[in-house]
């Protein structure tokens, strides 16, 4: 009985994720991606300042 249900909830699990993935099919991969920013800054190359949006760095434009 309880095998039943624990095999019920995984795969109302899975199908909420299916469903999720079908319907929304760009927020995981975004939420993914934001997350992986976030733990991985992206950083100047010429003088390691930290990079806000994705005009790049002042040293850079400056020339
Ligand atoms: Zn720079």
């Amino acid at each position: 009985m309880l095998v039943k249900i624990f095999i019920l909830f995984l795969g109302g699990m899975a199908l909420i994720g299916l469903i999720g993935k079908w319907l929304f099919p760009g927020a995981i991969r975004r939420a993914v991606t934001k997350r992986m920013s976030l733990a991985k800054p992206s950083r100047c190359a010429e003088c390691g300042r930290y990079l806000i949006g994705q005009g790049g760095c002042d040293c850079g434009k400056k020339g």
